[in-house]
């Protein structure tokens, strides 16, 4: 299954030609996608994912993969901070302590990952949330649906043997 995706180009990013993209980290956004969408397009936010993905499974990319995005903050993944030098941001629009990542959701991030995940040689120990590279300050993903992501993720994409 194939969802739609627009481009939506936020000012929030840095362009960075040594850009590595060692993996990915999930966010929900709390708010609804057009709030959310808005937010990202305007400068003085200062923030912005790659992509945002609505319940229906509709995609907003905001920055391209080439470009980093300001969405990790203060943040450690494998012993390296500033994480947004090498992990692309992918958000799910709404607040997954409030509701579950619908079905579309799941599967337009999948999607979205199909292509990326041969590129890069990206296996599940590159994947994370934001509650893990920053747990001090943020909670998101929902630890539970956390795991549904994963689980969901390492059924599609086998690690290389
Ligand atoms: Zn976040």
């Amino acid at each position: 299954m194939t969802f739609a995706e627009h481009p939506h180009p936020s000012p929030n990013f840095s362009a960075s030609p040594a850009h590595e993209r060692l993996g990915v980290c999930f966010h929900h956004s709390v708010m609804p996608f057009a709030e959310t969408l808005a937010h990202m397009l305007r400068p003085e936010s200062q923030v912005s994912y790659h992509v945002l993905i609505a319940p229906d499974g509709t995609r907003a990319r905001l920055v391209a993969d080439e470009h980093i995005a300001w969405h990790a903050g203060v943040s450690i993944f494998q012993g390296r901070t500033c994480c947004n030098d090498f992990l692309l941001g992918v958000s799910f629009a709404g607040d997954t302590y409030a509701a579950p990542l619908t079905a579309a959701q799941l599967a337009s991030a999948l999607d979205w990952l199909a292509p990326r995940w041969p590129l890069h040689g990206w296996s599940t120990a590159a994947m994370t949330d934001h509650r893990q590279i920053a747990p001090v300050r943020k909670d998101d993903l929902n630890p539970s649906e956390w795991s549904r992501l994963l689980a969901a993720i390492a059924a599609r994409f086998p690690d290389h043997a």
